[in-house]
């Protein structure tokens, strides 16, 4: 039997940790903070890519890519920019055996050295906008390793766009905040909740910063991806200046945008059990796997000539394995794939070969429940639906966890005893002083005051006072 994961409710980050390497999707770096992220991994992480990539480019985007190292003076052009990044940057200072000149950031983030070439871009309102992703590696010092969630060096996409107008920049940071949703939900079959930070969470050098906040396993919020508003802020810094159609010079308006490896983190977070990982099977490397079982050399020669036909009907349209490695029982493929999360197995054995059919297993519903025999004739369409089955159902599943799991504390007792059990949707004033009480005394921060509002108006959870808007606490990743 391939080895245990340590189960959720015995100790929730070693399960993480166990699924992670366990399910062969990254392993610890010899550099502290660092990881390598393997081949299961990587193509988990390509499909994410893709999936975030085409729709970028459905909206008019397009990519390209700016060096790894900036300039330290760059960085300490946005006051509000270099006093966030600070604590976190690693910085170059010689090269080529020579001490630099100018010191040398490695990049934390792209803001500085994309303002700074969109400064040379923009003279004229024809200039803009500017739609320009990158997919990078980034770098943030961290002393604390978790393998997807809090790394040193970690990829992302970062969107960096300008445009002549407020509304217009303010517009294209809400349809990226609905393209993250919209990939989470569909794609990675994670609901999300889209809201705006508070101004002590938000992004060093935004206006206003969005985000998609999600529920993990444990309960705890995952921020799965950010939208900054960033005003004038890094126009003047940079000098991106254009001449608008009166003739009069203008500063432009940014955004900035990112999601990054967590997401990976997220989907064993959101989705796994005490057998593994559990994929959505459109992230899935491997949407399906074939399992053969025989005992002798006559019923392998019959088993093995059906699954051809299983590969036949199935290769052009699902991400296939065949699993037909020798001297492994089926008993340990089924836990070996289990683990790896692959959401539907197909059985083969003499039994279904003399019948002409086929067993299909679902890896989101273990045991006897998840099976069901399909003739051979029909098979393509059989899978094909129960994928999709699959995946809505994954979904459903999360956001019933999430419902179960939300509260609506309407006074300081009850938000501390919710914080402590998943969501707490509250009634919050908008003073930063109620917001770091709740965090001093429950380790619960504001993950995002929610776009969708219910109307009305109620008492501050913290110090009672009348509150136009509800905020959701939690304690987070
Ligand atoms: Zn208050």
């Amino acid at each position: 039997m391939p080895a245990k994961v340590t189960p959720r409710s015995v100790d929730y980050s070693r399960w993480y940790t166990d699924v992670v390497q366990m399910a062969d999707l990254a392993d610890y770096a010899p550099v502290r903070g660092c990881m390598v992220i393997k081949p299961y991994g990587y193509a988990l992480w390509e499909n994410i890519k893709e999936g975030l990539d085409r729709r970028f480019k459905a909206t008019g985007h397009v990519n390209a890519y700016f060096p790894l190292f900036i300039p330290l003076s760059f960085i300490q052009k946005e006051a509000e920019h270099v006093k966030g990044f600070s604590p976190e940057l690693a910085i170059v200072t010689i090269g080529g055996g020579e001490q630099l000149e100018e010191p040398l950031v490695v990049r934390p983030t792209s803001e500085t050295i994309i303002g700074h070439m969109y400064a040379k871009w923009v003279q004229s309102y024809r200039d803009l906008p500017i739609l320009i992703n990158q997919w990078a590696n980034v770098v943030r010092w961290e002393m604390r390793t978790r393998l997807f969630l809090r790394t040193t060096e970690f990829l992302w996409q970062e969107g960096h766009t300008a445009h002549a107008t407020a509304e217009e920049a303010l517009e294209e940071t809400l349809r990226i905040l609905d393209i993250y949703a919209e990939f989470a939900i569909e794609d990675a079959a994670i609901p999300v909740i889209k809201g705006r930070k508070s101004e002590s969470e938000r992004f060093a050098g935004a206006v206003t910063s969005y985000t998609i906040e999600a529920m993990m396993g444990d309960k705890r919020a995952l921020q799965a991806g950010t939208s900054h508003f960033l005003g004038q802020n890094f126009a003047r810094a940079f000098d991106i200046k254009f001449l608008d159609q009166n003739n009069e010079l203008q500063y432009a308006w940014t955004t900035s945008w990112g999601v990054s490896t967590r997401m990976v983190g997220a989907v064993v977070m959101v989705h796994g059990d005490d057998q593994g990982l559990i994929l959505p099977p459109k992230l899935a490397p491997i949407q399906v796997v074939v399992v053969p079982i025989w005992r002798d050399e006559e019923q392998r020669t019959a088993v093995m000539e059906a699954v051809g036909r299983v590969r036949q009907a199935l290769e052009p349209e699902v991400r296939l394995k065949v699993d037909d490695r020798e001297g492994l029982s089926p008993g340990w493929k089924f836990n070996d794939w289990e683990m790896r999360g692959v959401p539907l197995r197909i059985e083969v054995g003499p039994q279904d070969v003399a019948q002409e059919q086929v067993v299909l297993a679902r890896r989101d519903r273990p045991g006897k429940e998840g099976k069901t025999s399909v003739p051979m004739a029909g098979l393509t369409d059989a899978v094909r639906e129960m994928l999709m089955t699959v995946q809505a159902d994954l979904y459903r599943r999360a956001l019933a966890f999430r419902e179960a799991n939300t509260f609506y504390p309407e006074d300081f007792e009850g938000l501390r005893e919710a914080v402590a059990n998943g969501f707490a949707y509250a009634w919050w004033c908008g003073d930063a002083a109620c917001e770091a009480k709740v965090k001093e005394e429950t380790t619960a921060t504001i993950r995002c005051i929610p776009l969708e509002q219910e109307p009305g108006t109620g008492r501050c959870v913290v110090c009672g006072r009348e509150s136009r808007e509800r905020a959701v606490f939690a304690r987070a990743y």
